[in-house]
């Protein structure tokens, strides 16, 4: 699959724009704040519905305007299809899948498949458990519809639960209600612990080769599902910590509580792990993403790198984009630098300047 072209409009600080991209490498450079975030993020928008940087959908039309349109054409089965977005102040967004409106936001799942690489993925391993649910939640939702209602609903429902426990902390309530929540509580979670297992799974020993690749074969790393409870263990669990729930106000046990450990060797990396090491472990987790969902999907995604690469020695740089051969991959970056120094192939070059888009000549770098 393939992003043939992008036409935003009243999109961040794009009043118009319009970019025809290549099918391999694509470099969007320029300076700081002039727009090459916005545009990955329009691309993400349209394979996930929502920024990756966690905005909301009004912060994303041009300021001074109401409405704003994305519109894309890809590549796929060798077949043009088309996703238009239209965002509108006060208004839910609407998506439309070649012209025809779309009634779930999840019928766009699976069409245009996005790996978004940003130095923060880098900070992975060293950062907090959110950020490895995160990561567990992003490539679930995006590859299985299931799931994403699974996890839709047991927020939902662990929202009313905490909720409810809150005032059971203060005011003598009837604790019959909680088991109404507990029952939901447990059957959407159970649901999730079940895929976020299968997932980790079959992405573990994808991880670790390329691992091995990266570190010339010296470190092996192992990459396990560190759940809070698990799915048999649930039912009884939520029971059983329930007094104490109620005195804190909050749900004790389940898989918002989940993490993922990376252990080289038996030394747990997110404890012990050296930054050098840290970041080679994020970089495999990436690189083991697109490999699971040209699994998933039978179909390459499209690689977005979000000013990464400075980000790399000149080693991992390389070997980066030896992976991402014959991915299309659109790469941002404030100077070319580091692509001539290593010689890196790259078929299309955009200036980005102030919310414009200039095509500049590859064989002039
Ligand atoms: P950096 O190299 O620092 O990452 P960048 O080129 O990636 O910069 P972006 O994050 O893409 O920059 O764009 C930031 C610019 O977009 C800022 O100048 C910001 O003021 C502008 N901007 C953000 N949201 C809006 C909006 N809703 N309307 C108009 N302009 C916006
Ligand atoms: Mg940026």
């Amino acid at each position: 699959m393939i992003i043939k072209a992008l036409e935003l409009r009243n999109y961040r600080n794009y009043a118009q724009a319009c970019i025809n991209f290549d099918p391999k490498t694509n470099i969007l450079y320029g300076k700081n704040g002039q727009g090459k975030t916005n545009i990955l993020e329009s691309v993400y928008l349209c394979g996930v519905t929502k920024s990756h940087r966690g905005n909301k959908d009004k912060e994303l039309i041009k300021f001074d305007e109401n409405e704003s349109h994305i519109k894309c054409l890809i590549e796929k089965d060798k077949r043009e299809r088309r996703i238009d977005i239209h965002l509108k102040k006060g208004m839910t967004k609407g998506i439309a899948i070649d012209k025809i409106p779309i009634k779930k936001y999840s019928e766009l799942f699976g069409l245009l498949n996005i790996v978004l690489f940003s130095p923060e993925d880098l900070s992975i391993i060293k950062n907090g458990p959110l950020f490895r649910r995160r990561f567990m939640d992003s490539e679930l939702c995006q590859s299985d519809g299931i799931y994403l209602y699974n996890l839709t609903m047991f927020r939902k429902a662990l929202n009313q639960r905490n909720s409810l426990l809150k005032t059971m902390t203060y005011e003598d309530t009837d604790k019959s209600m909680l088991d109404i929540w507990d029952e939901k509580v447990v059957e959407y979670g159970m649901n999730i612990i079940d895929s976020r297992k299968k997932f980790i799974n079959k992405i573990n020993p994808v991880i670790t080769d390329i691992h091995k690749e990266i570190t010339g074969n010296n470190e092996i790393l192992d990459v396990t599902y560190e759940e809070n409870v698990s799915a048999s263990d649930y039912p009884n669990m939520i029971k059983s910590n329930r007094e104490k729930d109620i005195r804190f106000g909050q749900t004790h046990s389940g898989p918002h509580k989940d993490d993922l450990a990376f252990v080289i060797n038996g030394v747990d990396m997110r404890k012990y792990g050296s930054q050098g090491q840290q970041r080679t472990c994020a970089l495999a987790l990436k690189l083991a993403e697109i490999e699971i969902i040209k699994e998933i999907s039978g179909d390459e995604p499209v690689l977005l790198l979000d000013d990464v690469l400075s980000e790399l020695d000149s080693d991992r740089q390389k070997l980066l984009l030896k992976y991402i051969h014959d991915t299309q991959t659109i790469i941002t970056c404030t100077g070319m630098d580091d692509f001539i120094k290593n010689n890196f192939d790259i078929d299309k070059i955009y200036k980005i300047d102030n919310g414009n888009v200039y095509v500049e000549n590859v064989k002039g770098v």
